[in-house]
């Protein structure tokens, strides 16, 4: 068929934002979004990290243009990943909800916008600046992540409908199956259950002091740049 060459491109099917410090990027953050990306049907996700995350210690915080490198080098072929600077370009502190309301802006109403984050963040959304917004503006993919907080349920989220209702809203009530929480003003939270892997970035940055091998913890690429650049010694 030839293309009319003025035919309106069509909306994106859904576009998941995926915010983090990426310090660096490894394979849970990685095959998680893979995860979200057919689960949900999505478009692309956007990884977005943080140039000044208002929640993390920064002492072994590498910079933002290196952390960006590494994303790119990790999402390198797949053309449902993006790499996103629009945290690092802005001035100041990285706060959620700005991030949002830009990208939502940009992106127009039929986009479909949603926020990716794991359970173990998504348990502290509440001491983020204005968070409440977050969950007006834009709807949630909340994904289960191993920790030793969190006491064992089969489905990894345990604890999560007491603090929708304590901490978030107490008008936020399950879908039947209870992987959605729905609200009659705000938007829905969904929760992705994703296969479960034990690794952070925490114990990324430990295992390079200790002059350990990272290998399968972080794609091959983003070993060779740590390595290269002597990074997190
Ligand atoms: P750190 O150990 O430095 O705190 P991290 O490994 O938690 O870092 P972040 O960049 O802080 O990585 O995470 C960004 C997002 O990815 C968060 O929402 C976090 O919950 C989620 N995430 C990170 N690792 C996993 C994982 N293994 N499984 C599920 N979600 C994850």
């Amino acid at each position: 068929m030839i293309s009319s060459g003025n035919q309106k491109q069509a909306p994106p099917k859904g576009v998941g934002l995926f915010g983090g410090t990426f310090n660096p990027v490894h394979l849970g953050h990685l095959r998680t979004a893979q995860e979200v990306l057919e689960e949900f049907g999505l478009d692309h996700i956007r990884f977005i990290p943080a140039a000044n995350p208002p929640h993390k210690d920064c002492h072994d915080l590498v910079d933002g243009s290196q952390r960006l490198a590494m994303l790119k080098r990790a999402i390198s072929g797949n053309s449902g990943f993006v790499a996103s600077d629009a945290e690092l370009k802005r001035a100041g502190r990285s706060y959620t909800i700005d991030t949002v309301r830009q990208m939502v802006r940009e992106l127009g109403p039929d986009a479909g916008c949603y926020l990716i984050l794991g359970l173990d963040a998504f348990m502290e959304i509440d001491t983020w600046k204005d968070y409440r917004e977050i969950f007006k503006t834009i709807s949630l993919i909340v994904m289960s992540r191993p920790g030793s907080s969190q006491a064992f349920r089969e489905d990894g989220f345990q604890g999560i409908e007491a603090h929708m209702k304590d901490r978030i809203s107490d008008a936020y009530r399950t879908d039947g199956n209870r992987r959605t929480f729905v609200h009659d003003s705000w938007q829905p939270v969904h929760l992705c259950t994703v296969t479960s892997l034990a690794v952070s970035a925490t114990t990324i940055r430990r295992i390079i002091r200790e002059g350990r091998s990272i290998r399968y913890l972080v794609p091959d690429a983003v070993a060779a740049y740590i390595d290269d650049k002597g990074l997190y010694k």
